[in-house]
């Protein structure tokens, strides 16, 4: 109710005003360490599991604080989300990617491709994304179609109709849309339909007690066999043992993603796998 409401808000007051004080401090902290370079991106591979080949990473933010070390994107993503810095961020993680995704595409893998996460409130809040990414795009002389922005259904939940259109923009300039996170929202199905999605990845959740559990055998099973009949194809998450991968590489299961493949690592360490692989 909201008497009781009120009264765990009087309670925690002192706390919450403690909260307060560390969220502004991050705030100021995320501006300067946009501005001196502090982030950058890991880059996790997606691989084809019918071939084995690393055919497209996720771009994976981090930011090397000076003092704290690196911090996950779970440790300032909703603070930045919240303070309408995520436009900023989010800018800087679409060019940083797409530039060195048209790199190891000119050097070492022509037809690699790249998925970013892009949040709903970033959606929301950029006026212009859409075509400044698009132009970006033509000065790199990069396909939209080696791109894919990874959205949750909090999309369409949270944001307006104008955050729906700018999803389709996207799309229909041919950068591809990946479901994260499926399964783990209340409205994925009603997604489906409503948005012409490409890909569709199975949340973690759904594959770390495979392949022991008839639930969640039943579930990726049927996950599979219903993206597969609407077109869509699916990346499963979250892979960490060979078991697994059989398993979901025998449900016909697309691409598998999950540190049985390999864990988030920098550009670097992933140019060279990709060399690697170019070579065999
Ligand atoms: P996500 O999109 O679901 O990304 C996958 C997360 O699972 C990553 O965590 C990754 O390190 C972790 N992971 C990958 N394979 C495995 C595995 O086999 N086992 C386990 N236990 N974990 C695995 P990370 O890097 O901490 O990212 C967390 C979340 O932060 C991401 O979840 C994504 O929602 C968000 N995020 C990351 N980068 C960005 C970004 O540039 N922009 C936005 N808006 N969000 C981002
Ligand atoms: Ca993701
Ligand atoms: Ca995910
Ligand atoms: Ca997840």
């Amino acid at each position: 109710s909201k008497e009781k409401g009120r009264n765990r808000f009087s309670r925690f007051a002192p706390e919450m005003l403690h909260e307060e004080q560390w969220r502004l401090q991050l705030l100021h902290e995320l501006e300067k360490g946009l501005a001196r370079e502090q982030f950058m991106l890991h880059y996790q591979p997606i691989v084809d599991m019918a071939s084995g080949r690393t055919v497209k990473a996720e771009a994976l933010l981090r930011w090397e604080h000076p003092l704290h070390g690196v911090l996950s994107p779970g440790e300032f993503i909703p603070a930045a989300e919240e303070s309408g810095l995520i436009v900023a961020l989010g800018d800087w993680v679409f060019r940083e990617a797409t530039r060195q995704l048209a790199e190891w595409r000119h050097l070492a893998a022509p037809a690699f491709e790249l998925s970013v996460n892009v949040s709903p409130r970033q959606l929301h809040a950029s006026e212009h994304a859409v075509q400044d990414w698009l132009d970006w795009l033509q000065q790199l002389a990069l396909r939209s179609d080696s791109l894919t922005v990874e959205i949750t259904e909090g999309v369409l939940l949270d944001g307006d109709q104008a955050t729906g259109a700018k999803m389709l923009a996207l799309q229909g300039a041919g950068l591809k849309v990946a479901l994260d996170d499926f399964g783990t929202g209340y409205s994925s199905l009603s997604y489906l339909k409503r948005f012409p999605i490409d890909f569709l990845k199975i949340d973690r959740s759904f594959v770390s007690k495979l392949p022991q559990s008839q639930e969640d055998r039943v579930l990726c099973s049927a996950i599979i066999a219903m993206a597969h009949q609407l077109g869509i194809e699916v990346v499963a998450e979250g892979v960490e043992t060979r078991e697994q991968h059989i398993f979901l590489r025998g449900q016909g299961c697309d691409y598998g993603q999950g540190y049985w493949y390999g864990r988030p690592m920098n550009a670097r360490s992933l140019g060279e796998r990709l060399q690697a692989e170019a070579g065999q």
